[in-house]
């Protein structure tokens, strides 16, 4: 999993609260209010989430359930931006629709730009930047738009919708616009993004600022009262007692009808009969008139924040590229700069303790997991992305001695591994050569190999008859058992038995090639990887030990002693002596398996005649 962290340091988040006079109550008629009295809805992003979802639409019925952890008090709180936090810039694309030959466009770059400057400034307080680029799409059909065309209009032109938040500027049928909630499985897709409707986008206008709320993850601040059941279970009560629960899920936006005036709204809440006021006109949630709203509240705020980090962050305005990002011993990546922000200047943290400070750096990296960090400093402030186990370095070795053997014995090759990175899983296909001539393949242990704590170590290919046999084993299946740590040392035992028939000379050798599906691998936290192995030989050794042939009482030499003893064997009924490697007594000097005369003629004619002496039984 990669998490990027993006730091815009030079916005001070101080303000979060701010207050302004506004009007008396004969306020004039707002553009909210002027689409509400034509009987229509200055914004649709409720009644197009209800109609997409209707199984969420009714809240009432499932106890106001959360859309996810943000909607939790304990992650909105925690996400609160304090003055001087790391904070967010997001990317926007805008598309401003015009007539197919180019004419009449919904906007102009001017109108883009001033809209920007003014919702940056409305962001600022709260840790949100946005850098944006602007399209300009011809398409009379959508330069007119009816909200059956929703699919057309996007789908014709989202671009990276996962990367950035697609903005539609057109005239909208009804004057409505709309955004995506983060919680909404279309808010990564092209289906995601906001449509502005033309009248409420451009110079001194607010209504982006209220539609990016509804895609950071904001409600209306009249959700609570006006788009559940009344004093259902959803039902943002005016008397404090739920407000982290229900309704907008944020206590300090209190309870109210839909206001399209500056002041409170008089009145009632009907269920615990608690006045409405004082309420928050100046929200930006809710629908109060341009000129007096200027606010989110803390938990918005900390709302946005908490919604981007856990659904949005490939919007992060700010990042880069590597490559490649894994390797084996030795890796040189090569880094490139990724961002629509110009940079003024760089500052790279490869994490093994070097940095550089070009906009494209190349650096070379050993074995390791390493994090990456890059500060730029931009127009709009230092801004520093974080990219955690960006880059994966093995160099892992599998070895095993080589092994000698005599024939009709049970032994093991010992299989060591030397690892840099830590690991969670291996798959080692094992394959004996020579197994109808040499040996038989027993089995694979792991007992008292660096592997023995592994949770679960699974045969995953048997056919062990012909010398294969591929095991599985996974350090945790459940039970919490950490990875290998990096080391060296054995990892896992080959048993096999030699044949009777074995000749000494004879070999096999042991390899890890793939069987079936199942190649040589580790896994460690962010990529898998075929470690070395070089294979192993077995040599079959004749097994045949007779050291101390005619030398009875043994001390290396044959000698008097040595014929007396014989003696006393063949004519005194002592018994001879027989050496478990030895296929013949000692006393057997001719080597034909049995104990005669001939064999004390041999004796003698070595001590006293210059004979040659005792035959190796070994030798035959
Ligand atoms: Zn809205």
């Amino acid at each position: 999993m990669k998490i990027i962290r993006v730091c815009l340091v030079a916005v001070v988040c101080a303000g979060l609260l701010t207050s302004s006079v506004w009007g008396a109550t004969d306020d004039p008629v707002s553009f909210k209010q002027s689409v509400a009295q034509a009987g229509g809805t200055w914004c649709r992003t409720q009644e197009i989430f209800d109609a997409r979802y209707p199984d969420r639409n009714n809240k009432d019925a499932q106890a106001c359930p959360i859309e996810g952890p943000c909607d939790l008090v304990v992650n909105r709180d925690a996400n609160i931006p304090n003055p001087g936090d790391p904070s967010l810039t997001i990317r926007l694309k805008f598309h401003i629709l015009c007539n197919d030959d180019g004419t009449n466009c919904a906007s102009t770059q001017a109108a883009v730009d001033a809209q920007m400057e003014l919702t940056n400034q409305e962001y600022a307080p709260y840790g949100v930047t946005f850098v944006y680029e602007t399209e300009f799409n011809n398409s009379t059909q959508y330069r007119s738009w009816a909200d059956n065309e929703e699919s057309g209009l996007k789908n014709t032109f989202a671009d990276e919708p996962d990367k950035q938040c697609n903005i539609y500027v057109t005239y909208v049928e009804g004057s409505y616009s709309f955004g995506t909630f983060p919680w909404d499985n279309t808010a990564l897709t092209n289906m995601g993004g906001i449509v502005m409707t033309e009248p409420a986008f451009g110079f001194n206008e607010k209504t982006l600022t209220h539609e990016l709320g509804h895609c950071l993850g904001l409600w209306h601040t009249h959700h609570g009262v006006d788009e559940v059941t009344e004093c259902g279970q959803c039902y943002e009560r005016a008397d404090n007692s739920n407000g982290d629960v229900a309704g907008d899920f944020c206590s300090d936006t209190r309870p109210t009808p839909t206001n399209f005036n500056c002041n409170d709204p008089s009145g009632n809440e009907p269920c615990t009969l608690t006045p409405w006021a004082p309420t928050d006109p100046q929200n930006y949630m809710g629908y109060s008139p341009d000129f007096c709203i200027n606010e989110f509240s803390p938990q918005q705020a900390g709302r946005i924040h908490c919604w981007f980090a856990q659904e949005l962050t490939g919007w992060v305005a700010l990042g880069f590229l590597g490559d490649p990002r894994e390797g084996s011993e030795s890796v040189t990546v090569n880094f490139t700069y990724d961002s629509p922000l110009a940079g003024n200047s760089f500052k790279w943290y490869f994490g093994d303790g070097d940095s550089a400070m070009v906009e494209n750096p190349t650096h070379t990296f050993g074995p390791g997991i390493f994090d990456v960090a890059l500060t730029v400093s931009t127009d709009v402030g230092e801004i520093t992305a974080v990219e955690q186990q960006f880059v994966t370095v093995w160099a892992d070795t599998l070895d095993a001695p080589p092994v000698e053997e005599a024939p009709n014995t049970a032994g093991y090759w010992e299989i060591n591994c030397t690892n840099a990175l830590p690991v969670t899983e291996f798959i080692l296909p094992v394959t004996l050569t020579n197994v109808t001539s040499v040996l038989f393949l027993d089995s694979v242990s792991f007992v008292g190999t660096r592997l023995d704590y592994f949770e679960s170590k699974q045969v995953v290919f048997d056919n062990r008859f012909v010398g294969q046999l591929a095991y599985r084993v996974q350090a945790n299946v459940g039970g919490g058992a950490p990875p290998l740590p990096p080391g060296s040392g054995p990892i896992a035992r080959v048993h096999y038995r030699t044949r009777v028939n074995a000749d000494p000379g004879d070999t096999s050798y042991i390899a890890m090639t793939p069987l079936s599906a199942y190649t040589l691998k580790a896994t460690t936290l962010t990529t898998n990887y075929e470690p070395v192995f070089n294979g192993a030989t077995l040599n079959v050794v004749s097994g045949c030990e007779c050291p101390n042939q005619a030398d009875i009482e043994p001390d290396n030499f044959v000698t008097a002693l040595d014929l007396s003893a014989c003696i006393d064997i063949l004519f005194a009924g002592a018994s001879d002596v027989q050496d478990p490697l030895c296929p013949s007594p000692r006393f057997d000097a001719d080597c034909d398996n049995f104990t005669t005369a001939l064999d004390l003629t041999v004796v003698i004619d070595h001590l006293f005649a210059g004979g040659a002496g005792p035959c190796d039984p070994c030798a035959l």
